[in-house]
């Protein structure tokens, strides 16, 4: 299976009716770099920088930061890197830590709301990320954003160790994008005033559907209780996409759904055509890629979602689906 997936390696990405997609890989620490070669992929869509503050003793110091983005932006070359802040708390405790004792810490200190309240620490990376980007071109995204003044503070953060850096006579990014995780549902209603502003949104399924469902990810007792391949999931999907196209804004998708095969074709089918998935699901996703019709794929969806919600297995339709391509 291996051979038969690096044997796909140097295809071009694009579906059987010549639709081209994007397939990035999700990355977080120097060992994860070499799949960017490996896979061929069109980049790494989610840098996931918490990793790199929860496997250490303390918190990392600032050449370490800089040195580990340095060597990602090395590995990836003209590759685009997409950088998320720091998304600790909730699920993602740093051991050295004070813990705060939260009821609910899905709903809790974490993430921006952390990183807006302790400024020290959101700044420190950011000058990092900054300082590893002279030169190049740089992407930062922000996690849990829930409202547009959120991101407006992250990014005047930015734009403050932009002017800091140039005062003091550093390189700059040739380029920079600033963009935001969609995970949280209240941005879903704030939709057009945050596609305004962003350069880019990048959709984090496994928060959105905890948050849509009200289904704790980590609790094996209702995490598979509700389907993500079901109509009211798909709906929401849908209608980010369909926003971000009409504000002509960049739109992928970075949650588990996408290393899915069948979630990666429901994306397609939904208009997706950048997905951000595991190094390991690169092979097998492009492989369904390369054997989709996306057109086909697309007629499906749409017939399936203006069904009545639990009228058909919409994850049942697309397995059939992709068993007779
Ligand atoms: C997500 O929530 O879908 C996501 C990609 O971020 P994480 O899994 O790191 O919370
Ligand atoms: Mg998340």
């Amino acid at each position: 299976r291996q051979a038969q997936y690096s044997a796909l390696r140097d295809l071009p990405c694009v579906t059987k009716d010549g639709q081209p997609i994007d397939l990035m890989i999700n990355a977080g620490l120097v060992i994860d770099l070499p799949h960017i070669e490996d896979t061929n992929c069109s980049g790494v869509g989610l840098f996931r920088t918490e990793l790199q503050y929860m496997i250490g003793q303390s918190l990392p110091r600032s050449s370490d930061q800089l040195a580990l983005y340095r060597a990602v932006l090395d590995a990836a070359g003209p590759k685009p890197v997409t950088f998320r802040t720091l998304d600790i708390g909730g699920d993602k405790a740093l051991p050295y830590m004070e813990t705060v004792v939260e009821e609910n810490p899905a709903l809790g200190w974490r993430a921006i709301r952390l990183g807006l309240d302790r400024p020290g620490l959101l700044r420190s990376q950011i000058r990092a990320l900054l300082r590893a980007g002279g030169g190049r071109y740089l992407r930062i995204m922000f996690p849990m954003i829930s409202e547009v003044a959120e991101f407006d503070a992250a990014k005047a953060i930015v734009e403050r160790e932009l002017t800091y850096l140039r005062q003091h006579g550093h390189t700059l990014p040739e380029r920079i994008d600033v963009g935001t995780m969609l995970e949280v549902p209240a941005l879903l209603y704030q939709l057009d005033e945050l596609l305004e502003r962003v350069d880019f949104i990048s959709v984090g399924s496994n928060d959105l559907f905890q948050f849509t469902f009200a289904v704790d990810r980590g609790n094996a007792r209702v995490a598979d209780r509700f389907d993500g391949l079901s109509t009211p999931f798909l709906r929401v999907l849908r209608h980010i996409v369909q926003r971000a196209q009409l504000a002509k804004r960049p739109v992928s998708l970075c949650g588990e759904m996408a290393s899915q095969t069948i979630g990666a074709l429901a994306l397609i089918a939904l208009g997706y055509r950048s997905l951000s998935l595991s190094a390991i699901a690169h092979g097998p996703v492009k492989a369904m890629i390369l054997d989709l019709d996306a057109g086909k794929a697309a007629a499906m969806m749409t017939k399936l979602l203006n069904a009545p919600a639990g009228s058909v297995s919409i994850r049942q339709k697309l397995t059939e689906f992709a068993e007779a391509e």
